[in-house]
């Protein structure tokens, strides 16, 4: 099917990524696009006024089949999530948003949504496979056998399997695509959920304007990460979804850097030298983790390639602009 003409709906579109897909999804073609969010509308990243944005709990099942009702096409990206110090910290929450993708599934089934995308994470790999700095990009088939990262992961390769289920058992057209790490505007950049990419851009624009040129980082620094910027994220479902792949496939950059070396980027951005104090009891996640897109590659002709220096110098400007304006850099010019 194809997203032109389509009723669509968006769940977790007062996040980030669910924000910027509305936009990508009305431009499009999108018949219409209802935009759902349990956060009342001042706490929405945006919210485009040619959308249907309601506010409404999907934990719930009243909620989700009102959300379904009419609807052609689901985009599930709803879920409590945050960066690494707030999954490991709470795991319960995490694998709440079972009840999300469970009444979401049912709702559009029962609805006739004629198909359904599914934004699963990387964190569904098998942890042992991510012990080493120096990784072997993971390949789909390394989510099994299973061990991936506690509450969150977990929760999001049972979700993975509900959605293959509803496939194989009641003929539901599902797509699933594993993010990994995405950043860019208009997403969390503080509060305790936001990412390593927008807490690194944040922590170095505070440096340079205290005057106080440290910087903590979470770990030895050495684990290594690849991040996508948002414009490839919502390419990439867009794609996925118009696609035939009824197998789980990664979504993600294969740019692999080791946080030092992102720290290195956003410090030569913001034109600043910082002096560097590692917290070995933070929260790190894996050791190390990078994208395997030969599949991808093979299916779409296609992978993630924004440069991360390129994507991280438009976050960074974006965080500055909201550091100002809530006076947390009260008086610094933009660069
Ligand atoms: P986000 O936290 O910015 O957006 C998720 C949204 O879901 C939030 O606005 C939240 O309020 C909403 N939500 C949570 N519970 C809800 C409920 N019960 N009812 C309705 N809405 C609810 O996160 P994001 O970065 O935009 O991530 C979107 C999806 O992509 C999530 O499923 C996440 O697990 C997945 N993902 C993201 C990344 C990443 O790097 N950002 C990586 C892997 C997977």
């Amino acid at each position: 099917m194809q997203i032109r003409g389509a009723h669509v709906l968006v769940c977790g579109a007062g996040g980030f990524i669910g924000g910027h897909l509305v936009n990508t999804l009305l431009e499009q073609g999108a018949a219409s696009v209802r935009a759902v969010d349990i956060k009342p509308f001042d706490e929405w990243y945006q919210c485009n006024p040619a959308a249907d944005s309601r506010i409404l709990d999907l934990q719930l099942r009243d909620s989700c089949f009102q959300a379904a009702k009419g609807i052609d096409a689901v985009f599930q990206l709803a879920a409590d999530m945050g960066g690494m110090g707030f999954i490991e910290n709470n795991k319960a929450l995490c694998m709440l948003s079972v009840l999300t993708n469970t009444h979401m599934l049912i709702a559009a089934r029962e609805s006739g949504v004629k198909r359904f995308f599914y934004s699963s994470s990387a964190c569904v790999y098998n942890g042992d496979k991510q012990k080493d700095e120096n990784v072997i990009p993971l390949k789909e088939e390394d989510a099994y056998p299973a061990l991936p990262e506690d509450g969150y992961g977990w929760e999001k390769l049972f979700s993975e399997r509900m959605c293959r289920h509803f496939h194989e058992d009641y003929g539901m057209e599902t797509r699933i695509a594993r993010f990994h790490n995405v950043y860019g505007p208009l997403g969390t950049w503080t509060g305790g959920r936001e990412k390593a990419p927008a807490a690194i851009c944040r922590k170095v624009l505070e440096a340079r304007h205290s005057g106080n040129h440290e910087i903590e980082i979470w770990g030895d620094g050495h684990q290594t990460r690849s991040f996508m910027y948002i414009d490839d994220c919502t390419k990439g479902v867009v794609d996925i979804f118009h696609s035939d792949i009824l197998e789980p496939i990664n979504l993600g950059s294969s740019e692999l850097v080791t946080i030092n070396q992102l720290v290195d980027i956003a410090e030569d951005i913001a034109g600043v030298k910082l002096l560097r104090t590692y917290n070995l009891k933070a929260p790190k996640g894996v050791n190390g983790r990078n994208s395997d897109n030969t599949l991808i590659r093979k299916y779409l002709g296609w992978e993630p390639s924004i440069r991360l220096r390129d994507g991280m110098e438009k976050t960074m400007a974006w965080i500055q602009q909201q550091m100002i304006e809530q006076q947390m850099l009260a008086g610094v010019a933009s660069k």
